[in-house]
């Protein structure tokens, strides 16, 4: 992986325990940052600090559900009267299978809470701080943003504003030196898909993953450590040209799909 300079930067890394976040997270704090990973109990990302440490990085965890305000700016006002924070990654989200027959309100409303309001209120409560010297906010989109996906009704809804979050964030805050950007994986293989696996094709597994690879056109889930790669050039001084994008990484899925 190409290597940046990320020392002295301090990092807020939202569902930094586990998959894309936890590769992200690994990836600044070898690159010198100091990372803070918010995520929703200590268990989360308990074993992602311990290994960040264990491998001469700096990480600190804290128990924050992204969805509640409150918590939210406890925890980041917290961090922000000792540091200073340079750069927020939204990466927390959940999913949901189903078109809009098989979403609940209940679903409706629990995917707002935790992938719109979410980072929603993870800027709100960084933006003041970000102020100060500058810095970036990069929003973990989906393909589902921009293009169809069967079944994923209320994922997709809650995606499509994360990508117009980010349009928004970057327009508003050009002349404080912020720059805000979305990245849009297709499917990467992480916990979060081998959850909606097991939870919603119980005894199909297998054919599952291999339909789910076989969707992107170069045949195979990406990796976290490629996400990962993206996102830590998007955030450093090499990219500073770049703001108000959307990045696909994809494997060919919306281009190459027809
Ligand atoms: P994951 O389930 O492996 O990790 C998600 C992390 O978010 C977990 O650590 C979880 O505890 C945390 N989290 C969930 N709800 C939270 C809350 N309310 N407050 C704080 N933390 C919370 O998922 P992943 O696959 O690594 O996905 C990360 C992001 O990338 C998500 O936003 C997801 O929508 C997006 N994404 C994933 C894929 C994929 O195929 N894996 C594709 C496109 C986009």
């Amino acid at each position: 992986m190409a290597s940046y300079n990320y020392k002295e930067k301090h990092v807020l890394v939202t569902g930094g325990g586990s998959g894309i976040g936890k590769a992200i997270s690994q990836g600044f704090a070898q690159n010198g940052a100091f990372v803070h990973i918010l995520d929703i109990t200590s268990n989360h990302y308990e074993d992602t600090v311990q290994e960040i440490r264990a491998a001469g990085g700096i990480a600190k965890g804290y128990v924050c559900d992204v969805s509640k305000q409150d918590q939210v700016l406890e925890v980041i006002n917290t961090i922000a009267a000792s540091n200073s924070i340079d750069i927020l990654i939204n990466n927390a989200g959940i999913a949901h299978v189903g078109n809009i027959e098989k979403t609940t309100e209940a679903d409706m409303d629990r995917l707002y809470e935790v992938n719109v309001k979410g980072v929603y209120n993870c800027i709100y409560a960084t933006i003041p701080h970000l102020k100060v010297n500058g810095g970036v906010v990069l929003n973990m989109a989906s393909i589902a943003s921009s293009v169809g996906i069967a079944d994923r009704f209320a994922y997709s809804m809650t995606k499509g504003a994360v990508l117009t979050m980010t349009y928004s964030i970057a327009k508003d805050y050009l002349k404080d030196k912020i720059r805000c950007c979305s990245i849009s994986p297709a499917r990467v293989h992480t916990p979060f898909v081998d959850n909606f696996i097991s939870k919603n094709y119980a005894g199909q597994e297998e054919e599952m993953f291999e339909k789910l690879s076989k969707s992107q056109p170069i045949g195979r889930m990406g990796l976290p450590s490629e996400v990962a790669a993206l996102a830590l050039f998007l955030c450093s001084d090499e990219a500073s040209f770049i703001t108000g994008t959307d990045f696909p990484i994809d494997g060919g899925f919306i281009r190459l799909n027809n």
